[in-house]
């Protein structure tokens, strides 16, 4: 049932036009996908997100794990039924997430901070897997490939991630090195688990090897061999967009033409750019639900700060061209009160504006790369 058509590959860049097909419908690439960390997109519903026309949603295992569980999402018949969503969905392993308990965000670290609060809570780290302690009721939780694999065969999601090891950003080389075999370990562990009953559900392996461009070489050559049905590019990318795009660069041409390929947790409007013409075929960020809870609109003039003082009396859309329903519906001038006013359907209208606009972004993309113009 997973299957990916490359439908357009442009003369001029990278950049190419397909379609992933999966068993809950069809994605349409290059595509942006929505972080619906805890089975929604925060401030919307999935009702909303689908009419909205975000065809991929992506998942955290993590979250979805320690809260509701995997049994009461199994129970209720699989991911796709408990939280309303009839369009397909990718996972990822709850690696990215143990492994920022354990050494603190990329962020986190690259301010000198370390996540000191919940640091504590990651009891061993071995060949076997994580062993940590659940920041809700304190109880064990074990996560290894195999229990990692079988949650997301448990939640029915049409893309799941191996579990891997997330790295620190100032690790010494062979330390990298190190991580970056028991990752490749546990990625084929991961598969192994997974092949036993793909379950119509497809694999994305996961390019590790941090800013080392040697050990990205290495990754793509390790896990291409394998039979995974696409690949991510994850771990460190660098603290500034030249590092990501230099990275990027050197790792894109090693991965497989006939595979769909994502960028993890990257997707803001200058990265998407760049990501597209060297060949990225999906990017997931929370940044526009994130822009647009901080009162933040994206249109194709730039960013709108809907709280300044300028919009009190701005009685037009956000944007006049804008077909979404916040804009038909809706004048700048209330947004910036509900703002002003903290009301909670401010978060909500400008989530719906900004999704939108992410949506008719990338279909203006596609639409640039099938004309030779990208
Ligand atoms: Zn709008």
């Amino acid at each position: 049932m997973f299957k990916f058509e490359l439908l357009h590959q442009s003369k001029k860049s990278s950049a190419r036009v397909g379609k992933i097909h999966t068993p809950h419908g069809v994605i349409d690439t290059p595509n942006f996908v929505a972080v619906g960390t805890n089975g929604t997109l925060k401030a919307l519903d999935n009702a909303t997100v689908s009419d909205i026309g975000l065809q991929l949603m992506f998942c955290n295992t993590y979250h979805l794990l320690l809260q509701p569980g995997t049994q009461v999402i199994k129970e209720a018949g699989g991911l796709h039924t408990f939280i309303h969503r009839k369009l397909p969905i990718i996972t990822d392993s709850g690696g990215f997430q143990v492994f920022s308990l354990a050494y603190g965000s990329v962020a986190d670290e690259l301010k000198s901070r370390g996540n000191k609060s919940t640091g504590n809570l990651v009891i061993k780290i071995d060949e076997e897997g994580v062993l940590f302690r659940s920041y809700r009721d304190g109880s064990k939780v074990l996560l290894t490939p195999e229990t990692s694999v079988q949650a997301q065969k448990d939640f029915g999601a049409d893309i799941i991630i191996p579990f891997d090891e997330l790295p620190p950003y100032h690790i010494k080389n062979d330390a990298l090195e190190i991580s970056l075999a028991r990752t490749h370990r546990w990625e084929k562990r991961s598969l192994d688990t997974h092949l036993k009953a793909r379950n119509n559900q497809a694999m994305y392996g996961v390019i590790h090897g941090g800013i080392n461009l040697d050990l990205r070489k290495l990754s793509c050559e390790t896990l291409t061999k394998l039979d995974f049905d696409g690949y991510a590019i994850g771990g460190s990318m660098g603290k500034t967009k030249q590092e990501m795009h230099s990275i990027l660069t050197h790792t894109l041409p090693l991965l497989p033409k006939e595979k769909p390929n994502h960028l993890l947790g990257i997707g803001d409007l200058e990265s998407i750019d760049r990501g597209i013409a060297l060949g990225i075929d999906t990017f997931d960020s929370s940044y526009p639900t994130r822009a647009a809870r901080h009162g933040v609109a994206l249109s194709w003039k730039g960013q709108v700060k809907l709280t300044r003082s300028e919009n009190a009396s701005h009685f037009g859309p956000i944007d006049k061209k804008c077909a979404c329903s916040t804009c038909q519906r809706f004048s700048l001038a209330y947004l910036h009160h509900l703002f002003k006013a903290k009301e909670l359907s401010a978060l909500t209208l400008a989530s719906i504006h900004n999704l939108h606009f992410m949506v008719e972004y990338m279909a203006t993309l596609r639409e640039k790369i099938a004309q030779g113009l990208i």
